[in-house]
């Protein structure tokens, strides 16, 4: 009898156990770092040229104040800014809007979908909503967009707001839940509780939104099992149309970085990330149970024919995103760019009639393959035609080797046109993309 086993080609790496401080979720490729300010005049020349056909146009506006800074969060938010600064901001914004909307990249083209992100967008008055969202409306106008997505912070929003919110045109409101224990919230620095969460949620059922989507974070500091499945258990009890899940990570410009900093601490004070995989894989078997369906690595929908999430469909398909607001990031004519990320030089900048961009990139061909590959991967499917199609490239040529590791490890099959990543891949999708990486793009912190 033969004692020759057959080995491996590509061996499974080990999994990463312990939460150590650094990037872990993927949002854009190549990465933020790699992004220079001597790359803007890249952006300028891509304004000034008309738009590739058949490229939708969406519009990201950043709203970037909060009640209060989370333990957690790696955003640019203002929580001491008062009514008269934030006028002076929304003005910048629609004044930066306007500057855009006279730009040859427009071509005639109206928002297919809009976003309002933060911060929290939901912090804005009645009034400054509706000056903003009126002004916004003026300059280019949303009768056409098939989405138009709010992110809201629980303890923001009253009956007279969310009715405001519906009125203004908002189709999907986002709900920043992230748990619903009191103690967890409290202890994670999150501005709103439990109760807050439960009236929010029953206005905004009132008032009809076709979409509303809960967040939730799996392994917030002292999230335990029980907790876990007692927060998926009300979730599946409040019946949103769409939940969102992502695992804790602990980027360097976190305050529980800045503590385990201190402290002379390596290891986050958070689960690792095995239990946060499981806790998420117990999530979407629960929801599943409860007959949603599991549509990408974060998201579960009670009707994947009704509840589509136009923004994250149409920027992983490669959209231009006219992105406005301190620290925005977005995408126009195939260059990447980011706004100033502090508030007074950017409110003086609009307020000049410049364009307040920090920083930019301008992809290679092959780098905006990798991007919408790697992107779409996080859907748990692809078609390899539609790669062969855009870029006239053979994707299973193109990323032979990576996707033979991802094979070999047990989280891929091709099937034809279709490619899937089982959910064991799924929990761990953003530490696979990095296979697809250029090597130049490894090893770098993601900031
Ligand atoms: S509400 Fe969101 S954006 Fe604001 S501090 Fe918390 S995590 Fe950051």
């Amino acid at each position: 009898m033969s004692t020759a086993t057959t080995e491996t080609p590509n061996p499974k790496p080990a999994l990463e156990t312990q939460t150590t401080a650094g990037n872990y979720f993927v949002s854009n490729y190549p990465p933020f770092s790699f992004w220079k300010p001597d790359y803007v005049p890249g952006l300028m020349e891509a304004i000034e040229r008309p738009p590739e056909p058949d490229t939708p146009l969406g519009v990201y506006v950043h709203i970037p104040f909060c009640r209060k800074r989370c333990h957690f969060c790696y955003f640019k938010v203002y929580t001491d800014k008062d009514s008269s600064e934030i006028r002076a901001y929304t003005s910048a914004v629609r004044r930066e809007l306007e500057t855009y909307a006279s730009k040859p990249f427009i071509g005639g083209r109206k928002p297919n979908f809009v976003y309002f992100g933060g911060g929290t967008p939901s912090y804005l008055s009645v009034n400054q909503l509706r000056e903003l969202t009126d002004a916004m409306k003026e300059v280019l106008p949303w009768d056409e967009a098939e989405e138009v997505a709010f992110e809201a912070e629980p303890g923001t929003l009253t009956k007279h707001k969310l009715e405001a919110i519906r009125e203004i045109g908002v189709t999907r409101l986002s709900l920043g839940v992230e748990n619903l224990d009191d103690r967890i919230l409290e202890l994670n620095g999150r501005a709103h509780r439990s109760k807050e969460i439960k009236r929010a949620y029953g206005f905004a059922r009132e008032f009809g939104f076709d979409h509303i989507n809960i967040d939730l974070i799996a392994g917030m500091l002292e999230e335990t099992e029980d907790n876990w499945k007692d927060v998926i258990r009300q979730t599946v009890d409040l019946a949103p149309d769409c939940i969102t899940i992502y695992e804790m990570e602990i980027p360097y410009n976190t305050t529980i970085y800045q503590r385990m900093k201190a402290e002379g601490k390596l290891i986050a004070p958070v689960a690792d990330w095995e239990t946060k995989r499981r806790w998420v894989d117990y999530a979407y078997k629960e929801l599943e149970n409860a007959g949603y369906t599991v549509t990408s690595a974060y998201t579960a929908v009670k009707d994947p024919e009704k509840t589509k999430f136009v923004y994250r469909d149409r920027l992983w398909e490669g959209a231009d995103l006219l992105s406005v607001g301190v620290a925005s990031f977005g995408h126009i004519g195939g260059t990447h760019y980011q706004n100033h990320h502090e508030f007074d030089p950017y409110v003086e900048r609009v307020n000049k009639d410049e364009l307040p961009i920090y920083r930019a990139l301008t992809p290679s061909a092959d780098e905006r393959l990798i991007r919408e590959f790697i992107l779409q991967m996080k859907l748990g499917h692809l078609s390899l035609g539609y790669f062969e199609e855009k870029f006239g490239v053979d994707s299973k040529t193109r990323f032979a080797e990576p996707l033979q590791r991802l094979k070999d490890w047990g989280f891929l099959t091709i099937d034809g046109d279709r490619l899937e990543i089982n959910r064991e891949g799924l929990l761990q999708v953003d530490k696979l993309l990095h296979e697809f990486f250029l090597p130049e793009h490894l090893n770098k912190r993601y900031a």
